[in-house]
């Protein structure tokens, strides 16, 4: 008698643990296959098997049977099990909820199904073909049928097809079957989400030095699937052909590769580039693949047809077999952090899976995280570098504009008159130029225009945030409140101001001052439907547009030749958010928005406005200098006992009813309290312990309250967070509580 243990796809705690099911004779199961099990009074629900067991000592009557299978393989490999294990006790989330991330959602409930298309093939001998089809003289239809499947190739052809061509031709059809002439199967055809997909160069170029040096270290690392490393390369250096050699190898070697990048809509280059070097054998998961595309893509990836898979984070759990390499593209990036339950960083999963598949990681960026950096200091990474741009193609010159100074002459507009100079060069020379605007951090802290003062919390270190609706000023970390000044405390000026300047405004700037000039906006306005961004991108890269303007969406990876100026309309609009990560963000996205000027042959120049030039992200991204950067923001993180020495962790409450939201926060905080003070060794790590109601107090109608927790990076302190998610996973009425252990947004 076989049995098995199931986890049923219900996200509760009281059924988080495996229940037995007797498995039917004629029934062939493995662990990672889908079934349909009685639970309870339901007659069925989904299930994953997750072990296989030859006895059970439970009395027979109570144990029963497996209803079906829902796939004839396992849809889970094994790995992948195993990971799922390991988020649910790192993310604090039922097993059945680890699970369903390493599968379409699409497939739960079974909403996709698989494509048929019905194939006509001729069963005719060749040498008799002719006499079959001469036999069919009274119906001229079927002769017709015959002779277009005799000239297909493989003499055979899609009904719909045939009917294109033939005109209705079911009658037909169905009588050359019954003869025994033609047979019609029906093939699962997967819909392709390539169809407009641009081919670029399918050539391999030249590898520059820096790219064989790094390549020297990366390939023997790829064939003995040992490493961990940390490439650090310029923008333009030309770290994706890297990634293509290395992928190549592993290919070579008949592993498979993964690589992820932090939102696939935003990196189309790279699929592109991979597409075309790699055809078939690259699969995309993409966030915009139809539900029927993304059920597809996975299964030709599950049944092993492609070697190397890119997409953004979720794409970690691809159901690759012997994976060989994983890269992570800007690993930098926020957005490789799911923030929702489950949790999880795809870093760390990377991580896992490297170890678990004897695989070697690879994390790349040219504005590495202060965490990665740190690990390479340390050893747990190697570093890669890549300080020099492909073909000797300097760094674009980058000049610094003190707006303080141009209000100082009278200039209140935008554009800085250096900035608009420079626009007109670019324009005479027949360039295209891209206009940054940092939307974050719009109207949100009131800055000084005339001297920079920006009005901070005195115990935090970061600029307190403007709330309109009390017209006040208020630190998100600790609650201190103030009133707006009216004047400038440091220099007196009356120009003190809540800070930013939208997309639309920069728009309207450029049209007044080149009527002349086509000029395209990409912001989340104009990007709204499904590819209103590859299109706006397409269409600058054909030069439709002289000047883009727009938001963080353009910072990343974007490679356009033409591009020879970039201005930054207000460098540090970030750089006061009320985040101990502002200073690191500002430097990344400067970075990597100079990084977008003077790609190709012509050098490239850029202007970045800013109120506050001395800041050190400023100034050590105007010169592009990513360890002066790095070397000064630990200094402070240090200072400020800010990760990576400390880690924060929040419990967030919400709650319809701001009381119910509330209390159940302040129940929370007693609780911790008790907690510590209980564990001596463990108090003397805790630098902070707060409850207060979140920055964003309401979100889509519900309350939210917090307690935030800031404690040294210590494993024994483990237990603290430990402890944070079993109080989130308490049952509450009217109040949903989560756990987040350094969250991407504190809000
Ligand atoms: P990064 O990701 O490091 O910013 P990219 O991979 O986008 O840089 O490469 C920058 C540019 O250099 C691209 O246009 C790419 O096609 C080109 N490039 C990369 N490697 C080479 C090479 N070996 N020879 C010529 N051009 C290259
Ligand atoms: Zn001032
Ligand atoms: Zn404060």
């Amino acid at each position: 008698m076989a049995f098995c243990q199931v986890i049923v796809d219900i996200a509760h705690e009281d059924v988080d643990r495996v229940f037995t099911y007797r498995v039917p004779g004629n029934m062939s199961l493995c662990p990672g296959m889908r079934v349909h099990v009685p639970f309870g009074r339901m007659r069925q629900v989904e299930g994953i098997v997750v072990e296989m067991v030859e006895a059970c000592d439970l009395p027979p009557e109570r144990v029963r049977d497996v209803a079906d299978v829902l796939e004839d393989y396992p849809a889970i490999l094994p790995n992948l099990l195993e990971l799922a294990v390991k988020i649910k006790a790192s993310s604090f989330c039922t097993l059945a909820q680890a699970l369903r991330l390493m599968f379409p959602a699409q497939m739960r409930g079974e909403r996709v199904s698989n494509k048929t298309r019905e194939i006509a093939v001729l069963t005719v001998e060749p040498s008799v073909r002719a006499q079959v089809i001469a036999a069919q003289g009274r119906a001229p239809k079927r002769a017709a049928v015959l002779t277009a499947l005799m000239e297909a190739e493989g003499g055979e052809m899609a009904c719909d097809e045939l009917r294109k061509r033939l005109g209705e031709c079911r009658a037909p059809l169905a009588a050359l079957c019954r003869m025994g002439f033609v047979r019609v199967e029906k093939r699962e055809v997967l819909r392709s989400p390539y169809g407009a997909m641009e081919r670029l160069a399918q050539q391999d170029p030249t590898l520059t030095a820096q790219q064989q040096d790094v390549l020297g270290t990366l390939l023997p690392a790829v064939e003995s699937g040992r490493g961990a490393f940390l490439l650090y390369g310029v923008t333009g250096s030309g770290k994706t052909e890297v990634f293509i050699r290395a992928v190549r190898r592993c290919a070579q070697l008949g592993r498979t590769a993964i690589v992820l990048v932090p939102e696939i809509a935003l990196t189309p280059q790279m699929v592109m580039w991979f597409r075309s070097r790699f055809g078939e054998d690259a699969a995309v998961l993409h966030s915009r693949l139809s539900p029927g595309e993304r059920y597809d893509e996975w299964r030709r990836i599950r049944r092993g047809d492609v070697r190397v898979v890119i997409g953004a984070r979720s794409a970690i759990f691809a159901p690759l077999e012997d994976v060989g390499l994983i890269i992570i593209d800007e690993e930098h990036e926020q957005s490789y952090i799911a923030d929702n339950t489950p949790r999880y960083d795809a870093r760390e999963l990377a991580r896992l899976r490297c170890g678990q598949e004897g695989a070697v990681l690879l994390l790349a960026s040219a504005t590495p995280s202060m965490r990665s950096f740190a690990m390479a200091g340390r050893g747990d990474l190697t570093l890669l570098e890549m300080p020099r741009r492909v073909n000797q193609r300097p760094m674009p010159d980058v000049h610094v504009v003190d707006m303080r100074e141009e209000l100082r002459q009278g200039n209140r507009s935008v554009f800085s008159g250096a900035l608009l100079t420079g626009l007109q060069n670019c324009m005479e020379q027949g360039k295209q130029a891209i206009l940054f605007v940092n939307r974050r951090g719009y109207s949100t802290f009131v800055s000084c225009r005339n001297c920079g003062y920006v009005v901070s919390c005195t115990q935090c270190d970061v600029s307190m945030t403007y709330h309109s609706s009390e017209n006040v000023l208020r630190c998100h970390y600790c609650g201190q409140e103030a009133p707006v000044p009216q004047v400038c405390p440091e220099c007196g000026s009356r120009y003190i101001k809540y800070f930013g300047v939208g997309t639309q405004r920069v728009e309207e700037e450029v049209r007044r001052h080149m009527p002349d000039v086509p000029v395209l906006r990409m912001d989340n306005d104009t990007t709204r439907t499904k590819d209103a961004h590859a299109d706006l991108i397409a269409r600058f890269r054909r030069g439709d547009a002289r000047i883009l303007v727009g938001t963080q969406m353009i910072a990343k990876g974007l490679d356009f030749p033409n591009v020879t100026m970039v201005g930054i309309i207000a460098a540090d609009a970030m750089l006061r958010l009320p985040d101990y990560r502002s200073a690191e963000r500002t430097f990344q996205l400067l970075t990597q928005v100079a990084g977008r000027a003077g790609r190709a042959d012509c050098p490239g120049e850029v202007f970045l406005q800013t109120y506050d030039p001395e800041h050190y992200a400023v100034e050590a991204a105007s010169r592009q200098d990513y360890r002066a950067f790095f070397e000064q923001e630990m200094v402070r993180r240090r200072r400020a006992l800010y990760p990576p020495y400390t880690l924060i962790a929040r419990l967030l409450f919400e709650a319809d009813r701001e009381e119910d939201a509330q209390l159940a926060a302040e129940s929370a905080m007693r609780q911790m309290e008790a907690f510590f003070e209980r564990r001596t060794y463990l108090r003397k790590y805790v630098v902070a312990l707060r409850v207060m109601p979140c920055p964003v107090k309401r979100i889509k109608g519900k309350s939210r309250w917090q307690v935030t927790l800031k404690i040294v990076d210590q494993p024994v302190c483990q237990e603290a967070v430990g402890k944070m998610s079993e109080i989130a996973q308490m049952p509450r009425e009217g109040c949903l509580c989560v756990c987040q252990v350094n969250p991407s947004s504190m809000m």
